[in-house]
């Protein structure tokens, strides 16, 4: 199962990019780095750690700087 991209904060609602920064917890609730460091790294859901969500690549192979 691929991992679902949510494209806004659950706390705030700003758009996050599917290329920009965002952390997540491991049921992936979404936020963004402003939230997440008023939250201390914590997700306000399931108590659980928020983590730097991997981005999705879409590319042909080739990495950008
Ligand atoms: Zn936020
Ligand atoms: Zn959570």
């Amino acid at each position: 199962m691929a991992l679902e991209m949510r494209d806004r904060c659950e706390r705030c609602s700003i758009r996050l990019a599917p290329d920009g920064e965002a952390f997540i917890c491991s049921f992936e609730c979404t936020f963004c780095r402003w939230c997440t460091a008023e939250l201390s790294q914590t997700c306000p859901n399931c108590s659980g750690e928020l983590v730097p969500r991997p981005r999705r690549v879409e590319t042909d192979g080739q990495e950008r700087e």
